[in-house]
């Protein structure tokens, strides 16, 4: 779906020979100069992707993060098969990456803050959401309210994970009734949208923060482009699915480079800080009470008597003339 994305064996044989390329601008640069800025290219500011504990080690204090919920696994309800089991496919993405899951999750600070988050790491079955990742970011969000803490997710997926089918498309519903939880308890929750944030992931809790970031360039939509050319017949404006754009558009907040994103988190959760004095409260959206209710109906039906009135009269002007 996505052409542009990274080889990997092409990525790891780079590294062995400790030159990378960059895909961007194709400036061959030394690794080690390239992996001391937090991957990112020297010279156009290309955001190579990074696993998700090195996500971690960039974003939260030192030494702060536990991991939570690491020993989830899926399991495979549907005994899905497609070219490979789905079964399979999990026990290669475990062996590759020594994980069960997309999702690291956990309790950390950042600036001192304490704060719960989870992060998706695309090199474990393209970041995808299924019943495990879903379970983790509620889990998280949980011991956010339990804590009266913050929470974060930092998103790199294709989207759902179509072997779990309709027990992985749950999941969006599930983490955004999670989400609502929080904002109901006025806690914040800050979307971090890194390359790519696709499908059934920008389609749920991606787009639900209070706060979206994004990283330069970052590719975010729903449907790849080849896919919504072929069903609306036209052509797409050139990047219309890269940060800059959706920035432009109003769909996220800020663009923030890898090296600030620390330093922005560590801001914006001092301004959500209850016991800060310059503190930003999130006002939680007001239910109706009953006589608001009561109104609301009141006038909706006087609406109707009106209406009918109105016929009734027009009825008689038009008997009468
Ligand atoms: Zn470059």
């Amino acid at each position: 779906m996505f052409g542009n994305f990274f080889n990997k064996d092409e990525e790891k044989e780079e590294r062995a020979n400790q030159w990378i390329k960059c895909p961007k601008c194709t400036s061959l640069m030394y690794f080690k100069e390239v992996e001391a800025q937090q991957q990112v290219c020297p010279k156009c500011n290309h955001h190579f992707r990074i696993s998700a504990q090195e996500r971690i080690d960039s974003i939260v204090d030192e030494n702060s993060f536990v991991e939570h919920d690491a020993s989830l696994a899926p399991v495979d309800p549907l005994k899905f098969s497609d070219k490979k089991s789905y079964k399979k496919r999990i026990d290669e993405a475990k062996a590759k990456t020594g994980k069960t899951s997309s999702v690291m999750s956990g309790s950390c600070t950042i600036g001192e803050e304490p704060v719960e988050i989870a992060v998706f790491d695309f090199s474990f079955m393209g970041g995808s959401l299924g019943s495990v990742e879903g379970e983790k970011i509620v889990r998280g969000i949980n011991r956010a309210i339990e804590k009266e803490c913050g929470f974060i997710i930092v998103s790199a997926s294709g989207g759902a994970r179509m072997q779990e089918s309709t027990y992985s498309l749950l999941q969006m519903s599930k983490t955004s009734a999670a989400l609502n939880r929080l904002h109901q308890k006025g806690l914040p929750f800050i979307s971090i949208l890194t390359d790519p944030t696709m499908g059934g992931v920008s389609a749920s809790f991606a787009m639900l923060g209070d706060i979206i970031i994004a990283e330069p360039s970052a590719l975010i939509g729903f449907a790849g482009q080849r896919v919504i050319k072929q069903t609306v017949g036209v052509d797409l404006p050139e990047g219309f699915q890269r940060s800059e754009f959706l920035l432009e558009h109003g769909l996220i907040d800020m663009i923030v480079n890898r090296e600030d994103i620390h330093s922005t988190l560590a801001g914006l959760l001092k301004l959500f800080n209850k016991t800060n004095n310059n503190y930003v409260k999130i006002t939680p959206k007001r239910r109706k009470t009953d006589k608001e209710k009561a109104r609301i109906e009141k006038s909706e039906s006087n609406k109707e008597d009106n209406a009918v009135e109105t016929a009734l009269e027009k009825n008689n002007a038009q008997e009468n003339s």
